[in-house]
């Protein structure tokens, strides 16, 4: 079982959170990138948008992102599968209906993430975008939890990803549209949060296929870089 070390400190944590709740179109340049909206009238949310990954999704570093063989069946003219490295927020201790001046006592620290999504699942069921967010290993994180008291400003981060070794996704956390003090917040005005689980904040624009055989990275300054190779599963 995974271990993920945390920074400053001798100790090591699992994940086994009860819910990851995930935050789409959080970047405008992202929002522009997805044609989510009609293209005339382009519009950022006027709320959070979320969506959630099942646990069975979290892999840590260097451990190998599955594509399932069950995509074959479907002949897909592209098969796309896509990065998109996040922020990802770790929660200290079970709250709900938490203020925004109070958010930031509710993280035990913050990682990568890199939300892995197949597109062509995510579109075209009708459930929406359950299934093709939260196939097996579609979920890394790590490489290490960062303590917030040694991550004093969260919210002016560099965020960037790479696919074998070539930069697809660079922006600052700090474009994000709605802020992770606004999140914790809004998130926990819905549901109660309880001790680990996760918040992945949303991804910048730059979102880029990945097939068996790279290698992607999501690098985010202060925490590390979250490396990890594509591979096909095998039946
Ligand atoms: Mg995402």
């Amino acid at each position: 079982m995974v271990q993920w070390p945390v920074k400053g400190t001798q100790e090591y944590i699992s994940l086994a959170p009860s819910k990851i709740i995930a935050v789409g179109l959080n970047y405008h340049a992202h929002v522009q990138e997805s044609k989510v909206f009609d293209l005339k009238k382009l519009e950022v949310p006027s709320e959070p948008v979320l969506f959630a990954k099942t646990p069975n999704v979290l892999i840590g570093p260097d451990e190998p992102i599955v594509i399932p063989a069950l995509l074959k069946e479907y002949h897909f003219d592209e098969n796309r599968i896509d990065h998109e490295a996040e922020l990802a927020i770790i929660i200290s201790k079970k709250c709900k209906h938490v203020t925004e001046r109070d958010a930031l006592n509710y993280v035990l620290g913050y990682t990568c993430f890199n939300d892995v999504s197949q597109r062509n699942i995510q579109k075209s069921d009708a459930s929406g975008w359950f299934r093709g967010k939260s196939f097996d290993t579609f979920g890394p994180i790590g490489p290490v939890i960062v303590p917030p008291n040694l991550l004093p400003d969260p919210q002016k981060l560099a965020i960037s990803c790479r696919v074998n070794g070539k930069t697809t996704q660079a922006a600052s956390t700090a474009d994000m549209i709605f802020s992770i003090r606004k999140l914790i917040s809004f998130i926990s005005h819905n549901f109660t949060l309880e001790a680990g689980d996760i918040i992945a904040t949303g991804t910048p624009s730059g979102v880029s296929p990945i097939k068996a055989g790279d290698e992607v990275e999501v690098e985010i300054e202060g925490i590390g870089i979250l490396r990890n190779p594509v591979i096909e599963e095998v039946l």
